[in-house]
C-alpha cells in the first residue's frame, strides 16, 4: 500500500483524533486514490479544505496522491496568504443561499430574520439534502460531517456551535455575510418574502386591538402570515443588531 506524509493545519485537526494533530504523519491509502478520497478517509470533509499542497504545489480534489508524497492540508481561515496559489472552489457564490440540516432549525430561523434564503431540511433524508444543495446552489450547513463529504455537495460549512447564536456568529464571519443581510425581509417559519401590506388587507387576521395600535403590516408571499412591528419587534431587532455588530 502507498504511503504519504500529511499534515493538516489548524482548526482542519479538529477533525483527527490526538494522535494526529498538528504534525506529520504517514498514512496509506489505496492505489490511485485522489487527495479528496484520502483527506476524507483520514475524516476531514472536503468542503472545510481550503487549499492543498502536495509537495509544495497547489492541486484541486481530483489530484492523484503517489507513494511518498508530501501532502498539507490548510483551512478556509487558515491566515497563510493563499492568493498566488490555486483554490479548491473556482469563486464563491454570489447569492448566498442556505439549506440548514435537521438540527439547525433555530440557525434556520436565524439566518431567515436577516433575509437570508434558507430552506430548512427537518424530513429530507442526506441524498434529497445533498441534491438540493447542488442543485439550488445551496450552501449547505450542518452538524453531520458525514453529509459533508458527499462528492455532490461543493458548498458547505461544518458547525461545531451547539448554541444557535454561536452558529449564526460562526457562519456570519466565516462566509462574511454582514454585508449582504436584509433584516426583516423574509418570513422566519417558511422563508418566504415579506411583501408590505395594510390594513384593508389584513384587517381579518389580526388578534386583538392590532388593528388599532400599528400602522404597517407586512405579509409573506409564502405561508400568508401577517407581522407587524409588535412588542417582539423591540427584541428581535436587538437581535439583528447583535448579529451584525458580532464581526470584525
Ligand atoms: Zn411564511
Amino acid at each position: 500500500m502507498p504511503t504519504a506524509e500529511f499534515r493538516f493545519y489548524e482548526e482542519l485537526n479538529d477533525f483527527l483524533p490526538e494522535f494526529r494533530r498538528k504534525h506529520s504523519f504517514r498514512y496509506g491509502f489505496a492505489d490511485n486514490a485522489t487527495v479528496k478520497h484520502a483527506i476524507e478517509a483520514l475524516g476531514v470533509p472536503h468542503t472545510e479544505v481550503e487549499l492543498i499542497l502536495v509537495n509544495g504545489v497547489s492541486v484541486d480534489f481530483s489530484h492523484r496522491i503517489e507513494d511518498g508524497d508530501r501532502v498539507s492540508a490548510y483551512p478556509v481561515f487558515e491566515s497563510l496568504d493563499v492568493t498566488p496559489l490555486l483554490k479548491l472552489r473556482p469563486e464563491p457564490l454570489r447569492v448566498m443561499r442556505f439549506i440548514t440540516d435537521a438540527h439547525l432549525g433555530a440557525l434556520a430561523k436565524r439566518l431567515r430574520l436577516l433575509g437570508f434564503d434558507t430552506r430548512h431540511a427537518a424530513a429530507l433524508d442526506d441524498a434529497e439534502i445533498a441534491s438540493i444543495s447542488a442543485s439550488e446552489r445551496r450552501v449547505l450547513l450542518t452538524r453531520d460531517r458525514e453529509l459533508l463529504k458527499r462528492r455532490q455537495i461543493s458548498h458547505g460549512c461544518y458547525i461545531r456551535q451547539s448554541a444557535p447564536k454561536l452558529q449564526l456568529a460562526y457562519v456570519m464571519q466565516r462566509l462574511d455575510l454582514r454585508r449582504a443581510a436584509r433584516p426583516f425581509s423574509r418570513c422566519v417559519e417558511c422563508n418566504g418574502i415579506l411583501e408590505e401590506s395594510n390594513l384593508e388587507a389584513v384587517a381579518d387576521r389580526l388578534p386583538g386591538d392590532v388593528a388599532r395600535r400599528f400602522r404597517r403590516f407586512w405579509t409573506c408571499a409564502g405561508c400568508e402570515r401577517v407581522y407587524w412591528r409588535g412588542s417582539h419587534y423591540q427584541s428581535l431587532s436587538m437581535r439583528v443588531a447583535k448579529a451584525l455588530e458580532d464581526q470584525e
